[in-house]
């Protein structure tokens, strides 16, 4: 199985040379312009300190400041924040953000910290990136394990380091910080309104959909939610613990209502199924929201859905792609599909550099908006270059980095 860096610059490749670049932009745009690792001594409850190891990664700057969420994760590595980073770029090309993408990550298990280390831990982080990091230059956001509050603390620090108040410098912030409306369910719906365009393109009904949805954080969970309340059954769902499936549908908020912080439930119940097993049940759309590499080429051909959309990082492999694409189930790549996040984002950018603040009606017709004209012109492009949607939506999403890099005269 090729990694996620090694995958994403191949796709690169074909994306750059199907739109008539030469090798020298994709050495460019291959791999990140800056990563810097830092050491963050972080003084433990117990009296100790720890050092944790964190990474920032801007990919791209010729759009614009680089953009895109802070993950916490015992298994963050230097390369998956590159891809990351360079997913981010691709994201907001598609989106037509005035971004480049970043990403960074802090190696640690969050769930086994206490709030006092977390806030520490976030502290540092932005004290150590705080060189490279700004409103106008990288603008951090929430991502796996990260949440508002971890927002809050970052942009504290990073206000009090400056000495004036910088809104601007993260999103994903409390409301009442300067967070926009809207911006908690984003990721999930831009997930759903995918969902609803290839539906329609399938000629199906969601009232008729049966969903199966791996993970029940942000995304996942969210997303469970407005199925549910759209009338499609969802007959499955999952956490790191295991998986619930129920081919009459399953009661939602019930399980919304006792998850924890990070998303786990199935540890409630015993009837539970594995992850892999969840993937290879009977549904119409199969919705992989958790982590990497979960649909492979040892279970592509197991697949029941018709419809698979990643609102997940990477999860489908290069090798999968095409075994799903032979058998003609339609996929909606992740860097479209979960491009949400990143266009609310923006908005809560905008508001915090006007001052001005936009209701949660208007946040969502400006989203809904963005998602449904990406999804489009990414399903024209790959019926009009016979490609399928990942490749479409790197082409698409490639071409502002390597536009803007050409008129900066960088190439
Ligand atoms: N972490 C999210 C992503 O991967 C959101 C990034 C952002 O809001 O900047 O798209």
């Amino acid at each position: 199985m090729m990694d996620l860096l090694r995958s994403t610059q191949s796709i690169i490749k074909s994306a750059l040379q199907k739109l008539g670049y030469s090798n020298d932009m994709y050495e460019l745009l291959k791999e990140p312009l800056r990563i810097i690792t830092v050491r963050i001594p972080v003084r433990m409850d117990d009296g100790t300190v720890k050092i944790f190891t964190g990474y920032r990664s801007q990919h791209n700057d010729a759009v614009g400041p680089t953009k895109g969420g802070v993950r916490f994760h015992p298994e963050v590595n230097e390369d998956e924040v590159k891809a990351l980073s360079i997913w981010m770029s691709l994201k907001c090309g598609i989106t037509d953000l005035p971004y480049g993408g970043g990403k960074g990550g802090i190696i640690c298990d969050p769930r086994n910290m206490s709030f006092g280390e977390l806030e520490r831990l976030s502290r540092g982080y932005v004290r150590a990136i705080s060189q490279i990091v700004g409103p106008t230059k990288d603008i951090p956001a929430p991502d796996v394990y990260t949440n508002s509050q971890i927002m809050a603390w970052m942009m504290d620090e990073y206000s009090r380091l400056r000495e004036f108040d910088s809104p601007g410098f993260i999103t994903g912030k409390p409301i009442v910080l300067g967070g926009s409306q809207g911006r908690e369910t984003a990721t999930a719906r831009g997930v759903t309104i995918c969902i609803e365009e290839a539906i329609s393109k399938k000629g199906m009904n969601l009232k008729d959909a049966r969903i199966i949805i791996q993970g029940f954080g942000n995304a996942g969970g969210f997303l469970a939610k407005f199925m549910y309340d759209a009338g499609a059954k969802v007959v499955g769902i999952s956490d790191a613990h295991g998986a619930l499936y129920d081919s009459d549908g399953l009661d939602i908020n019930y399980l919304l209502e006792r998850r924890d912080s990070f998303g786990t439930v199935t540890n409630l119940f015993t009837n539970i199924i594995s992850n892999k097993e969840l993937l290879e049940k009977e549904c119409d759309i199969l919705v992989p929201a958790a982590i990497s590499n979960q649909i492979t080429v040892e279970n592509a051909h197991l697949i029941k859905a018709s419809i698979v959309v990643e609102a997940a990082n990477g999860p489908t492999t290069i090798e999968a792609t095409k075994v799903l694409d032979k058998r003609e189930i339609l996929l909606v790549p992740d860097i479209l599909a979960s491009a949400g996040g990143v266009t609310v984002s923006y908005f809560e950018w905008v508001q915090n550099n006007q001052g001005y603040y936009w209701s949660e009606d208007e946040i969502d017709k400006k989203l809904r908006k963005v998602i449904v004209d990406s999804f489009d012109t990414i399903y024209q492009t790959s019926q009009k270059h016979k490609v399928n949607m990942r490749l479409a939506a790197y082409m698409v999403g490639i071409r502002k980095s390597a536009e803007a890099s050409h008129f900066r005269g960088w190439i």
